[in-house]
Parts: C-alpha cells; sequence; structure tokens
C-alpha cells in the first residue's frame, strides 16, 4: 500500500473508532494518534504511520505551530533535558520492542528524574506526560525498570552527545518557551536588575557610586562584601562625618582639612590625596597593586576584589573618622 493511502486510510480509521466529533476527538494530539496505534494493536495495518509519527515524535525540531509540545531553550536545566530524552525514549519502546512481555532496562545518571518518577513528583508538565506513557506502556503489558547509574560526564561520547545536544538548543528552541520552575528565581532576578538598572541610569540625581561601578548592574554581584564595613557608605556616597559635611551643619567647625589643613576635607581627598598620610597611602595602593596589577589612580580600581576592597577600608580606617 502507498503512503498517501495508508495516511488516507489512517484518518478514516481514527474518525470512525475514536467517538469522531467529541471533545476528546477534537483534541487529539500527534502523540494521541500514536497511542491509539499501540492501544488498537493495529501496528500491522498502519506500519509507514506509525514509522512516520515516531520520528516525527522524536524529532527535536519544531517547524510549525503545534509539533511539539515540548521544547528545550537555553534556559532549559540538565533535568528537563534529561527528560525529554527519557520520554522521547519510552515513546520509542513499542516500536523497538514489539514482542509482548518484554523486559526493558532504562539507564539515566539523573537522580533527580528517577526520584521525580518513583515518588511520583510531577511538578512539570513533560513528567506528567512521561508519567502517562509509563502506564500506558504497563498496560500493554511492557515491564519497564528504570535505573539510576553513576554521571558519566567524563566519557568521550557522552560529552559529544552533550556538545550536539546542546547545539541542537541554541538552534532550534526559541527562548520564550516553557521555563522550568527552578530556573524562575533566577529569570525574575535578572530581569530586576535590568529593570533597576534603566531607572537608575534614566534618574537625574548625583551618581558618585558609578565612578566605584560604571555598569550599575555589577553592584548587585559585588553587594556581600562591599557593603559590610561601616565605612563603606561613607567611600561610596561621598557622605558622612567629614568635614565638608559638618561645617555646613556647624558654624564653629572649618571645612579644611583636619589632618593637613590644607584642602577642604572630603572623602577623595583622605583617599587620593591628604599629604598627611602619603606613606600609608603608597603602602597600602602598592599592596593593591600586587594584587590587581594596577596601582589606584581612580575609584573603580579599588573593586577589583574583595581584597582590594578591604586595603582602602584598612586605609581610611587609619583616620578614624567613624
Ligand atoms: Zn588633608
Amino acid at each position: 500500500m502507498n503512503l498517501v493511502r495508508e495516511v488516507k486510510h489512517f484518518h478514516q480509521y481514527v474518525r470512525h473508532s475514536q467517538a469522531y466529533g467529541s471533545a476528546e476527538h477534537d483534541s487529539l494530539t500527534h502523540q494521541d494518534l500514536y497511542r491509539v496505534i499501540f492501544n488498537d494493536r493495529v501496528q500491522s495495518a498502519f506500519p509507514n504511520v506509525e514509522a512516520i509519527l515516531r520520528l516525527f515524535l522524536s524529532m527535536m525540531v519544531a517547524n510549525c505551530s503545534g509539533a511539539m509540545q515540548y521544547s528545550i531553550n537555553n534556559q532549559s536545566s540538565i533535568f528537563y533535558a534529561e527528560a525529554f530524552a527519557f520520554f522521547s525514549a519510552i515513546l520509542a519502546i513499542p516500536s523497538i520492542c514489539p514482542n509482548l512481555n518484554p523486559n526493558i532496562y532504562i539507564f539515566t545518571d539523573n537522580l533527580a528524574l528517577v526520584h521525580s518518577l518513583q515518588e511520583v513528583k510531577l511538578n512539570l508538565p513533560i513528567l506528567l506526560d512521561i508519567y502517562r506513557t509509563l502506564i500506558l506502556l504497563k498496560k500493554n503489558k511492557f515491564h519497564i525498570s528504570i535505573f539510576w547509574i553513576k554521571s558519566h560526564s567524563d566519557s568521550f561520547g557522552n560529552n559529544f552527545v552533550d556538545h550536539l545536544a546542546k547545539e541542537a538548543t541554541k538552534k532550534y528552541f526559541p527562548s520564550q518557551h516553557f521555563h522550568p520552575a527552578q530556573n524562575l528565581k533566577h529569570i525574575i532576578l535578572k530581569s530586576s536588575i535590568k529593570e533597576f538598572s534603566l531607572i537608575y541610569n534614566a534618574s537625574n540625581h548625583r551618581k558618585r557610586i558609578l565612578k566605584f561601578f560604571p555598569n550599575i548592574s555589577s553592584i548587585f554581584t559585588a553587594r556581600k562584601f562591599f557593603f559590610s564595613n561601616p565605612l563603606a557608605g561613607l567611600i561610596l556616597s561621598g557622605h558622612g562625618p567629614i568635614r565638608y559635611h559638618t561645617s555646613k551643619f556647624d558654624s564653629t567647625t572649618s571645612s579644611v582639612c583636619r589632618f593637613c589643613d590644607q584642602v577642604p576635607e572630603s572623602i577623595d581627598h583622605l583617599i587620593f590625596t591628604c599629604p598627611s598620610r602619603d606613606f600609608t597611602r603608597y603602602m597600602a595602593f602598592m599592596e593593591i597593586e600586587s594584587i590587581s596589577g594596577r596601582f589606584p589612580s581612580s575609584h573603580c580600581d579599588f573593586i577589583f576584589n574583595e581584597f582590594t576592597w578591604n586595603i582602602l577600608i584598612k586605609f581610611i580606617s587609619n583616620f578614624k573618622i567613624v
């Protein structure tokens, strides 16, 4: 029988056998069609349709709407990719193992996937479909055992397949598709930081902090060690108990530097130029240079890492102003 006739035949078969006109019939997916072949045991009547559906459902490419229920994108977890591969594998079982009562062993190195299925924690749509398909296969007398094996990420073959899967993921799957729940926190954090950066950069207040962090979003990755010291607020904001500010509130206080008595006392004067601490500053800046490879000449030179920042904090603490 030629292929076109077989497809037409199958179409008629499904129309008549699957409660034609009912709600279920209207919402039949490609997977449902594939299941019809096995539930009704009509593989021998529609061998080409079965083969085509199997290939179609196993393909990791979606080139028309509704072709695939699942897609893997750049944000997808390894877990999701493994679940997807697992699902593709069990869909192929009826065609690979046509004999009834066969023992089938599936090996995966993803322990989380094994636990999800064992404990029926079906918190992703694909897990639910895996579970349904496993039940269907069980009803059709397939004895399936799932085993966890130790990760084999160092093996050449496995690395090669991982590489190909990664390439395919980049090439074929747009990012607007389904995100696994465990990635949502990261996605929300990333877009919140982006939103904050836009608002911050568009505001018209003075932005001293940009001298330290030219890209304001980088402040979030550094926040753990930059804000843990009381002096950090003074250095980053430029505001605090220094004479340039206190003289404005107290007319008896001079704004001139209490350490060198030469110029107005600002935090930048203390950091970079106050001659009263020339030697200590030179030693501190040399220490920073030994770490970052750069003798500090601007604010962002102190932000190289936690150690360079702490050297600056230690140097400013010598003035004993906080
Ligand atoms: Zn001074």
